[in-house]
């Protein structure tokens, strides 16, 4: 028996939506990750179990290739490509689920229709600090992913039966790949309970980790040795490293969207480093991702010195500018408020 974490308030104002709702749209942030795409799907495949005709799941931009085996991942409908379809679809909708995201600016081009379409919104997240932009909000920064606070809610509506393999697929997708595979943010004995009646659900849990884990190109690996090789730049006495990636080089190894996934960790795996950086210089802005272990708040570093946020050991945010310039930002930064700087 799992523990009532949500509130049943929410819970029965949520279940109310769904219930009179006809026509939902879910909606989950930029460069949707696995939690992202799975919460949005597992609830996608819920409510058309539940008999829901109307459902959509929108995501700003592309997600990448090693989630398109994600049973309903085809249907999803990129604002980026679609856009003029992607806005009917959130003006038209009676019920919006905004997932795993705390405020409209996270949805990024969608920011301003999401904030002005009429549906009941309801928000799940894990994120702290969520924005008062929901008729309901359903925030548990504590839970490994949104995609558990999925199967939770789903749970406490007393529709544990209506969630079927695809939807379970999709759920522990999201909490495999917010928790590293179970190997951060992952201690609560609950989320073993949960993994165990998603297998009873026919998942086939080696079978996922592969599908996301082991399906890279040759020029991912190769982009992987040369950033760790000749652009891994270590902090011994902050315990910290940084990897920067440039436009050229990315396109020297035919980047494509998720080629460097989990570079951020890597460097976390040397002795006496435990906050790691990735800066990528995109077409559009330069990207921060930030990685710590242990009580190195990461999300107040991105916040303070990258317009960005997130978890305490995973956090990210943008830079506008040149990727040295953003090294510069960055070291400044390291010596204001790096993990040297905090009792250890
Ligand atoms: P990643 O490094 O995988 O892109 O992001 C890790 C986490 O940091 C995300 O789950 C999200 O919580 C947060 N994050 C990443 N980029 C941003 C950003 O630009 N703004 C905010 N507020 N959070 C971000
Ligand atoms: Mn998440």
């Amino acid at each position: 028996m799992l523990t009532k974490i949500i509130q049943e308030e929410q819970i029965q104002k949520a279940k109310r939506y769904i219930d009179k709702g006809n026509n939902f749209l879910l909606i989950a942030h930029v460069a949707p990750d696995g939690d992202a795409l799975g919460a949005s799907l597992g609830l996608f495949h819920y409510l058309n179990t539940c008999g829901k005709e109307k459902v959509s799941v929108v995501v700003p931009n592309s997600f990448p290739a090693y989630y398109r085996w994600m049973p309903g991942a085809k249907d999803i409908v990129i604002h980026e490509r679609y856009p003029d379809f992607a806005e009917q679809l959130i003006h038209e909708a009676d019920v919006i689920f905004c997932l795993d995201f705390n405020e409209p600016k996270r949805v990024g081009k969608l920011s301003e229709h999401l904030t002005a379409a009429k549906g009941r919104k309801i928000l799940i997240d894990h994120h702290l600090h969520p924005a008062d932009f929901c008729r309901v909000t359903i925030s548990y920064p504590e839970m490994s992913s949104t995609s558990e606070m999925i199967f939770r809610f789903i749970c406490r509506m007393g529709m544990y039966e209506a969630i079927g393999k695809s939807a379970a697929e999709c759920i522990y997708t999201g909490m495999m790949t917010d928790t590293g595979a179970f190997t951060y943010n992952s201690n609560h004995p609950e989320i073993y309970l949960i993994i165990s009646q998603l297998l009873k659900k026919g998942i086939d849990k080696d079978l996922i980790y592969r599908r996301v884990h082991q399906v890279y190109s040759e020029s991912r690996l190769r982009l992987m040795g040369y950033a760790l090789n000749e652009k891994m730049k270590v902090y011994p006495k902050q315990h910290t490293a940084l990897i920067t990636l440039t436009q050229e080089e990315l396109l020297h190894f035919q980047y494509t969207t998720g080629d460097t996934e989990g570079f951020v960790n890597l460097p976390l795996s040397i002795a006496g480093v435990d906050f790691s950086a990735f800066i990528r210089e995109d077409p559009d802005c330069v990207k921060i991702s930030l990685r710590s272990v242990g009580d190195f708040p990461c999300n107040e570093f991105a916040g303070r010195y990258f317009n960005g946020g997130g978890h305490k050991n995973a956090s990210g945010g943008e830079f506008f500018g040149t990727p040295a310039d953003a090294v510069n930002v960055f070291e400044k930064a390291l010596k204001e408020l790096g993990p040297d700087k905090r009792i250890r």
